[in-house]
C-alpha cells in the first residue's frame, strides 16, 4: 500500500454518538410537525432529559410522558411528577397500552447487542400498543413489526443510524 496515501481514519465512538445525537434532533424536527393532533407524546428512556427538552420545545403544550428505570435527567429536564414512570419500561408501560400516543420515542438502545438483541424482541410490539393510528415512532432500535410502517428518514440521516415508523 502506498504510504503517501492518508488511510480513512477509524470511525469512533464519539463519531458514533455525534451521529446518533445529530439524527435524533433532525428526525424529531423533521416528525413533530406531522404526529397526529390529539394524543400524548410517550418519551421512553429520559435518561439526561435531552430528547425529552427538544421535544418540549418543538411541541409546546402537549404532553409528554417519560419513562425510566431511575431518574438521571438534568435538573432543567425533569418531567413534572404525574408525567415521569420509573421502573422497568416492559412493566410501566402496560398500563399505558390504548394510551393512543401520538408520538412514541423510544432511546434504550446500549450499544451491546446482546441487551439491544433482547430489546428488540419485546419493544416494536409495546411501541405499537402505545401509538394511535397515524401515530407515529422514532426509535433507536428496529421495529420491525406487522403494524408499523417504515417511513423515510431525512437525507442527513443514514440508513440503520436512526428509525422512523408510522401505525398502519
Ligand atoms: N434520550 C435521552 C436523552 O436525550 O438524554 C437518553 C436516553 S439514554 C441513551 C437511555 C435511557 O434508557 C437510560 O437512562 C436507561 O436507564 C433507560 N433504559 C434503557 N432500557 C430501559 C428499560 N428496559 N427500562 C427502563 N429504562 C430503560
Amino acid at each position: 500500500m502506498d504510504s503517501s496515501v492518508p488511510s480513512r481514519p477509524t470511525r469512533t465512538r464519539l463519531d458514533g454518538l455525534i451521529g446518533r445525537l445529530t439524527a435524533q434532533r433532525d428526525i424529531l424536527d423533521e416528525v413533530c410537525p406531522h404526529i397526529p393532533a390529539d394524543g400524548p407524546v410517550i418519551e421512553l428512556g429520559l435518561g439526561n432529559g435531552r430528547t425529552y427538552d427538544h421535544l418540549r420545545s418543538r411541541l409546546p403544550g402537549r404532553r409528554i410522558i417519560a419513562f425510566d428505570r431511575a431518574l438521571a435527567a438534568h435538573r432543567s429536564s425533569v418531567p413534572p411528577e404525574e408525567d415521569l414512570v420509573l421502573g422497568e419500561i416492559r412493566e410501566t408501560t402496560c398500563s399505558y397500552a390504548g394510551t393512543c400516543a401520538a408520538l412514541v420515542h423510544a432511546d434504550i438502545g446500549t450499544g451491546y447487542a446482546e441487551i439491544d438483541d433482547q430489546t428488540v424482541q419485546w419493544l416494536p410490539d409495546l411501541v405499537a400498543r402505545l401509538l394511535c393510528p397515524g401515530g407515529m415512532a422514532v426509535s433507536g432500535l428496529p421495529l420491525d413489526h406487522p403494524w408499523l410502517e417504515p417511513l423515510p428518514l431525512p437525507d442527513s440521516v443514514p440508513v440503520g443510524r436512526y428509525f422512523v415508523y408510522q401505525l398502519r
